[in-house]
């Protein structure tokens, strides 16, 4: 068919399986395991439905000015999108526009290809070392642009800040992207760095660290000329990206810093203690600085692991990708359904 020789084709990202069955223990996809803050929950229950006949704000003015207000930036450096995915992807579009390749690690978030070749932008990949540490050294050659996260995903591994500067500092004719997923659980954020780079793109996400998968936000902080230009693709695109109550909502998740952090500690403590479990089971992994950890185990394979647990309704993540196919990526839940992956994981090791 001739039309089709024309069609803009690309292999899609595949998001971890969302299943319909209320009882599994769900460890795949990253989510929090807490509820969003209460604040939100009564936002919701109060929420006026007469106000969706309107369109929503093309600016999210008031989720802007909260976000700008806690990160401590003006509101004219902060975008909002629908997801981090959102804006990572307007952002491949808007930045990354040059003949030389953009570089990303080898092992990390699998739809920055998707959006590379999406878009046609050519990209070259850096292999992490032994450890799955990124390797500054690697950012020095030519590109058209730096992409990473920090902590690095699958892996959980994560860049201590004059890592992360070395890479911003070789690269100023590029831009450099931080995708920040994942800062929250025990990072620490490179935002304070925009003062020093005007290049830099931080992005992070309402999905982890705020409990709103299912509502859809994420932002990008830089600097005002950087954010002007992520506006005028977005302008480009479609105005009305984030809907009403997701605005609405994400003000509130803000406004509770104590709950935030509440959560987040939560989730630290049980990690560490999850670690420790898993290297009694003979789990060897990077250590996380991430809510998942990416184990391998010392003598059965990530794909028998894998399919075991699905069989008892837990469900992890698993790539039958070179380098990473003997591990798993098992995301932080509660005490308990961590307990309830520890006792599977007992019983299909014995
Ligand atoms: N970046 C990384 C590294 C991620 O793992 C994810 C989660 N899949 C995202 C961005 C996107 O998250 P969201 O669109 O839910 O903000």
């Amino acid at each position: 068919m001739k039309w089709e020789q024309n069609v803009r084709k690309v292999v899609p990202y595949i998001p971890g399986e969302q299943p319909k069955q209320k009882d599994i223990v769900k460890l795949n996809t990253n989510e929090n395991p807490y509820p969003p803050a209460p604040g939100v929950a009564k936002l919701f229950q109060d929420f006026d439905m007469d106000t969706l006949r309107l369109y929503p704000d093309t600016d999210s003015t008031e989720l802007t000015r909260e976000l700008a207000n806690y990160y401590g930036v003006k509101p004219s450096q902060v975008f909002v999108g629908v997801g981090s995915d959102d804006v990572l992807s307007m952002a491949f579009l808007t930045f990354f526009n040059a003949a030389e390749p953009v570089l990303f690690p080898d092992i990390t978030y699998s739809f920055y290809d998707v959006w590379a070749d999406l878009y046609r932008i050519p990209y070259k990949v850096c292999p992490l070392d032994e450890q799955f540490a990124i390797k500054a050294e690697d950012y020095r050659q030519p590109n058209g642009g730096v992409i990473f996260p920090n902590p690095n995903a699958p892996t959980g591994v994560y860049a201590p800040l004059e890592l992360v500067e070395e890479i911003i500092k070789a690269n100023q004719d590029v831009v450099v992207i931080v995708d920040e997923a994942y800062i929250d659980f025990g990072g620490e954020s490179c935002i304070p760095l925009l003062e020093k780079y005007e290049n830099l793109l931080v992005v992070q996400t309402f999905s982890k660290s705020r409990s709103m998968a299912g509502m859809r936000i994420g932002f990008a902080i830089g600097n005002e000329k950087l954010i002007g230009y992520l506006n005028d693709a977005k302008f480009s695109f479609n105005s009305y990206t984030m809907n009403r109550p997701s605005q609405c909502f994400g003000v509130e998740a803000v406004r509770d810093d104590v709950y935030f952090k509440e959560c987040n500690a939560k989730i630290i403590a049980t990690r560490e203690r999850v670690k420790a479990a898993l290297t009694e089971l003979g789990f060897t992994f990077p250590d996380s600085m991430a809510n998942f950890i990416f184990a391998k185990h010392e003598s059965v394979s990530g794909e028998v692991i894998f399919k075991a647990l699905k069989d008892r309704g837990i469900f992890v993540r698993h790539w039958n990708k070179p380098r990473i196919e003997n591990y798993l990526r098992i995301s932080i839940g509660t005490d308990e359904q961590m307990d309830k992956l520890i006792a599977a994981l007992r019983e299909i090791l014995a």
